[in-house]
């Protein structure tokens, strides 16, 4: 027979939003249970060790955790006191060229200007300006509002004009990243540089609204920082967080149905039968898609919501193929000989020459193609980590955007994967010459369908979990008029990365997220999360 559980909560997910989005619920006295339909809780913080080399750890997805440990939810958690540790390696990114020189990323931004300058003095003048003009945008703004609900533009926009951060957000708040990094840069490799950086955090370079996230960017530091023990380790760590705060979780069992009665959800269904009913809410840490249309189901939503929900946009610009390898020593860059200070970077960029590359990329993965020309960022976490390789030893990744639907069908990956790695490798060696048959003793590869059949989250290998453009940023996210985590269904809410401010390692979905859940509840928040409109209107 089918078990029967019951909770005050039950959250759909354990990828970091759900966890975090619990934890502070579980915090306020609720009974939560947490359900993940993989093996192992973490979602986009998976690790696995070489299939080949015992001992080699490879991190195969996220990596690169942007300030991770100065986020509100990481010191509100007090995620330290579980055994996490994190390094930040200086540089933080080196993009390298053929021709031996490199642009830098430093924890000194005088020193990434002074990289900047030996490619174009006048770009390093502008790197400065903007990094000064936009700091109290950052402080006073973007960073304000990634981490509170959304308020829509109408409300925002008076409120903006009345303060000089604001009105510079405004500037450029309706422009696309590529209109900015092109108005703003005048050398090809400087424009590649900053557009990448902004393609890696899932911005679309032609997405209207959101020109505005690269002097944030800017402004705010690249500041990539990585787990010890790999990016499974805060997976861990969350769960260990967790339980001790009293939630429940169940893995290898993942949500079927939300069961709706009379327009309120009342329960979940597991793959095996279980029924975990919900006294007071439901979160989804997963998709709208797979939220609305599979798991509640159209005949329990407003026609054109679910049309709506079904037609919410995947990003076909951040799947990524990726490249680990097991190393005897650790890649060794041509650009090291001059500038040895490139070794300890933590972010490598190989084969980006100018920003056309990054155009023709963004054409290959919408039209189907593989990418025309190789272009790649990476990392070798066992510089900066022994833990994750044997002594001595090493391992490191690179990874390319890449299309989904390869060829017009993302199984046609499954056919490339080994021509393709070999594309891959040849453009790497040719940046780390020692990358040659003595050195690697194993090769480890993840499509952008991997990445799908990995998360059920990430539909078409999308690891921002949708499109990050103008109708679906912001307020917006995911649908103009639900983008504050509440949906039609009552008690049902949003968690994930779908929802404002997007994907990465940020934690901020799950984090607002838990304030609108404990707010619809009458709970009293024990932490301080912020209102964005009465944080606006406090600014001077
Ligand atoms: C190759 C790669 C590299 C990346 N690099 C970086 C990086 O360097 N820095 C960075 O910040 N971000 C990076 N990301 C992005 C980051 O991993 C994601 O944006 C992030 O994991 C999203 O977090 P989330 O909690 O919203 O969702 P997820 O991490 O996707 O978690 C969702 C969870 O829900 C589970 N699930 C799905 N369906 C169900 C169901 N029906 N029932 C129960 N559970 C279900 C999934 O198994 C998963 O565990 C990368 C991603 C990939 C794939």
């Amino acid at each position: 027979m089918a078990k029967l559980l019951e909770y005050d909560g039950v959250v759909i997910g354990a990828g970091h939003n759900g966890m975090i989005c619990s934890a502070y619920l579980a915090k306020c006295g609720q009974k939560i249970m947490v359900v993940e339909k993989n093996m192992e809780v973490g979602g986009g913080l998976d690790s696995h060790e070489d299939r080949n080399y015992p001992g080699f750890w490879h991190n195969i997805h996220s990596v690169f955790h942007r300030g991770l440990t100065m986020l509100p939810w990481f010191k509100d958690l007090e995620l330290e006191n579980f055994g996490i540790h994190y390094y930040r390696p200086d540089p933080g990114v080196v993009h390298h060229f053929l021709d031996k020189t490199y642009l830098g990323w430093f924890a000194d931004v005088k020193r990434t200007a002074e990289s900047i300058a030996r490619f174009s003095k006048k770009d390093a003048a502008t790197f400065l300006d903007i990094w000064t003009r936009w700091q109290p945008v950052v402080k006073n703004i973007v960073f304000p509002e990634t981490y509170a609900v959304p308020i829509p533009i109408e409300e925002k926009r008076p409120l903006l004009e009345k303060l000089s951060a604001g009105r510079e957000y405004l500037r450029y708040f309706e422009t696309t990243p590529e209109e900015f990094v092109l108005q703003h840069f005048e050398h090809p490799c400087v424009q590649a540089f900053i557009g990448f950086l902004g393609v890696m955090r899932g911005y679309e370079l032609d997405a209207p609204k959101t020109g505005y996230l690269i002097p944030a960017m800017i402004a705010w530091g690249v500041n990539p920082q990585l787990c010890r023990g790999t990016s499974h380790a805060l997976g861990d760590n969350l769960a260990h967080m967790m339980s001790h705060n009293g939630v429940d979780y169940i893995e290898a069992n993942g949500a079927e149905r939300i069961l709706v009665k009379k327009g309120q959800a009342t329960a979940v269904v597991l793959e095996d039968g279980t029924v975990i009913k919900a006294r007071k809410f439901i979160a989804s840490n997963v998709n709208p898609v797979e939220t609305f249309i599979k798991l509640v189901g159209r005949e329990n939503l407003k026609p054109e919501f679910a049309d709506m929900a079904e037609s919410f946009r995947f990003s076909q610009t951040t799947p990524i193929f990726a490249t680990n390898l097991a190393l005897n020593e650790r890649p060794k860059y041509i650009t090291e000989e001059k500038y040895p200070e490139v070794a300890g970077s933590f972010m490598h960029i190989v084969g980006l020459e100018e920003y056309q590359d990054l155009k023709d990329l963004f054409e290959d993965c919408r039209t189907g193609q593989l990418p025309r020309k190789p272009f790649m960022n990476g990392a070798t976490p066992s510089h900066h980590d022994p833990t994750q390789a044997p002594p001595g030893k090493a391992t490191a990744f690179m990874w390319q955007l890449a299309t989904y639907n390869l060829w017009g069908n993302a199984l046609n990956w499954d056919k490339a994967r080994g021509e393709w790695l070999q594309k891959q490798l040849s453009v790497w060696q040719r940046f780390a010459p020692n990358l040659d048959e003595n050195n690697i003793l194993s090769i480890d590869s993840t499509t952008p369908l991997d990445i799908e059949r990995h998360d059920k989250n990430m539909y078409c290998g999308d690891w921002m979990v949708g499109e990050y453009s103008g109708d679906q940023a912001l307020e917006n996210r995911p649908f103009p008029g639900w983008g504050q985590y509440r949906t039609p269904i009552d008690s049902l809410y949003l968690c994930g990365s779908s929802c404002h401010p997007g994907g990465n390692i940020t934690g901020a979905p799950g984090y607002n997220a838990a304030r609108v859940i404990a707010e619809s509840l009458g709970l009293k928040p024990w932490w301080t999360p912020l209102d964005f409109k009465e944080h606006l209107k406090r600014l001077k």
